[in-house]
């Protein structure tokens, strides 16, 4: 799954409506406005720290110009750091962002001052592990290769003795997954956020795990595919478990908030008033607006299967959004 993601997002712009998948900042601009001033509202309560702006797979750069502008407005003007692997999508990037620094993790990311974060489905893109319930138990899911066709299979090595209590007796073909290469992320950035100061929003759709449930998929073209088809040529995801996240950020001693949907979260945010004044300015674009707003915070749209986890230094304060 990482190779072929490497792959995907290593030769080409896969975002938009000539792609793939459309995401919540390439939906409006509403979005990144009020992440970025969440992350401006905190940073002022917490005092007006010198900080520096990090984004974690900013896709086309259209969320951090947004936040960008935003903070600006009130006065913030942070470096900004992207850590992006692709190479092509670092180039939009470049144009949508000028001045920013890239970086393949957050190791080069300088260790002075505060962290103001952002992951907007970033972490669903992480490779996962998938274990399966057998007639013998917890086995592996791993996948075949024989030419071009690729297969999953079950491998032989017995997982039930770290197989949650809770999950242990599941039926025949329960499928538990977890997603090593998230946790180790969550850790290191929860580890800088406890030692500089500073703030995370990760948002991405996913549940409060971990819980049973298949989640891969492939999307190709707006629509779901066979996720064992053109390995590296389709966006491969699973949703993230914000419970296993939250955990790996508090054992480095961070404070999680959440998670709380997209939709409340936006809506706590003002995303009313500010599509009203968007509105106010474009009555052409009125009833556009409020199609965007509504596929960004509606029940049946984003705005529950989308949620939002605030990690946070210990002392800083609760994030907008999250119920204190
Ligand atoms: N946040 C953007 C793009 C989401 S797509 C948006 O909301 O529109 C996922 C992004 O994560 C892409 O920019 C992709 O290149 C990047 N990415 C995927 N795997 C990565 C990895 N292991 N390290 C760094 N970036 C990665």
């Amino acid at each position: 799954m990482g190779a072929a993601n490497a792959h995907y997002y290593g030769t080409r712009d896969p975002l938009g409506a000539r792609g793939d998948f459309t995401t919540a900042p390439e939906i409006s601009q509403m979005f990144g406005e009020l992440v970025g001033l969440a992350l401006t509202d905190l940073w002022h309560r917490a005092g007006q720290p010198a900080s520096r702006y990090v984004e974690f797979g900013p896709g086309r750069g259209t969320l951090a110009a947004d936040a960008r502008r935003a903070m600006a407005t009130v006065g913030l003007t942070p470096p900004v750091h992207l850590i992006e692997t692709s190479p092509s999508l670092r180039e939009h990037q470049a144009r949508a962002v000028p001045g920013a620094e890239w970086h393949v993790d957050l190791v080069g990311v300088p260790d002075d001052g505060a962290l103001l974060v952002v992951a907007n489905e970033f972490f669903d893109a992480l490779p996962i592990r998938q274990l399966v319930r057998t007639a013998e138990g917890w086995r592996e899911r791993l996948v075949a290769c024989q030419d071009t066709l690729f297969l999953p299979v079950v491998g032989n090595t017995v997982f039930d003795p770290v197989i949650p209590p809770a999950f242990r007796d599941a039926p025949g073909g329960s499928i538990l997954e977890t997603s090593p290469a998230s946790v180790a992320v969550m850790r290191a950035l929860a580890k800088r956020l406890v030692a500089q100061g500073g703030a995370a929003l990760v948002i991405d759709y996913g549940y409060d795990g971990p819980a049973i449930g298949d989640t891969l998929q492939a999307v190709r073209g707006h629509a779901f595919a066979n996720p064992f088809e053109d390995p590296g040529e389709q966006d491969l995801t699973a949703h993230v478990d914000f419970g296993t996240l939250a955990e790996a950020a508090r054992a480095e001693g961070a404070v999680v908030h959440g998670p709380v949907g997209q939709g409340a979260f936006l809506e706590a945010l003002g995303i009313g008033p500010r599509a009203a004044a968007l509105a106010a300015a474009a009555p052409e674009r009125a009833d556009a607006i409020a199609v965007d707003r509504a596929r960004l915070t509606g029940g049946e749209q984003m705005g529950e299967l989308f949620k939002v986890i605030a990690v946070t230094a210990p002392g800083w304060p609760v994030p907008e959004g999250f119920a204190a």
